[in-house]
């Protein structure tokens, strides 16, 4: 008899495993850290398989490809994260595709996504758009983030806009084998949350969202399927994960 092919369910399973063991080596809970899957390229059905499982967080990164499968699985209840570059003609989509947008990068974006919301009546409290800053923490390599001298700016005026929540920070490294090289990448993004935390702390906006949330910018969106455990090692609490979940994709999508 063949050995049965991985299913979905068991590579869950080693990724859950794998998560708990970085906590754990960190001194940190496994519960600290959400597992968003990363469904681009694959279909409704393995989103639904998924969510079947136990998954409740999915990330794609394009607006059209999530419009064209959102209606198939609309009646599971998850939490959908945008994870990939918005772009400005598609933000308004966006603000109602999504209950995340962990890409955000200017100011022009946040605008347009607020506005989006606001002409729709306005986000109710507990209902608002939770946004990450994407830091851009190798500008040689890569186009898209905000530089890290402009994220306090960013985020001031993010926090002042009534329809969006300010979570934290994403960032991802340039890619390489080994997932060592990242790991200064992911230091420095908690570092600079750590910073922004105590710039912003004394704004009143900051303290109201802190007094709900218990603490100001608690997400911080890194580590993907090759790095999530040296990203948990260094403070993730939330790793993004495709390969590792679903297999390899077909074609190009993205990084
Ligand atoms: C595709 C993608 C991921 C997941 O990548 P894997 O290497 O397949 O785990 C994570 N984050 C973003 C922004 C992506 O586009």
């Amino acid at each position: 008899m063949q050995p049965p092919a991985p299913t979905f369910a068991t590579n869950l399973a080693a990724v859950r495993e794998r998560i708990a063991r970085a906590a754990l080596r960190a001194g940190r809970r496994p519960e600290e850290v959400t597992l968003v899957a990363i469904s681009k390229t694959f279909p409704a059905t393995a989103i639904r398989s998924a969510w079947g499982v136990g998954v409740r967080d999915f990330g794609e990164n394009r607006v059209q490809e999530w419009e064209s499968k959102r209606p198939e699985v609309a009646d599971l209840h998850a939490t959908w994260h945008l994870v990939g570059h918005l772009q400005s003609n598609k933000a308004r989509r966006a603000a109602t595709l999504f209950n995340c947008v962990d890409s955000l990068d200017s100011m022009d974006l946040a605008r347009r996504l607020d506005g989006a919301l606001a002409e729709q009546g306005g986000a109710t409290a507990g209902n608002k758009l939770r946004v990450l800053l994407e830091a851009r923490l190798a500008p040689e390599e890569s186009k898209t983030g905000a530089d890290p001298d402009v994220l306090e700016s960013l985020a001031r005026a993010v926090l002042s806009l009534p329809n969006l929540e300010l979570a934290g920070l994403m960032c991802i490294p340039p890619f390489s084998e080994d997932p060592e090289l990242a790991r200064p990448y992911f230091r420095r993004l908690r570092e600079l949350r750590d910073r922004l935390r105590s710039a912003l702390a004394e704004s009143a906006e900051a303290r109201e969202l802190a007094g709900h949330r218990g603490i100001l910018l608690p997400v911080l969106s890194m580590g993907m399927s090759h790095d999530f455990e040296v990203a948990i090692e260094e403070g993730a609490t939330e790793v993004r994960i495709g390969t590792a979940l679903f297999g390899l994709r077909t074609g190009s999508h993205g990084p």
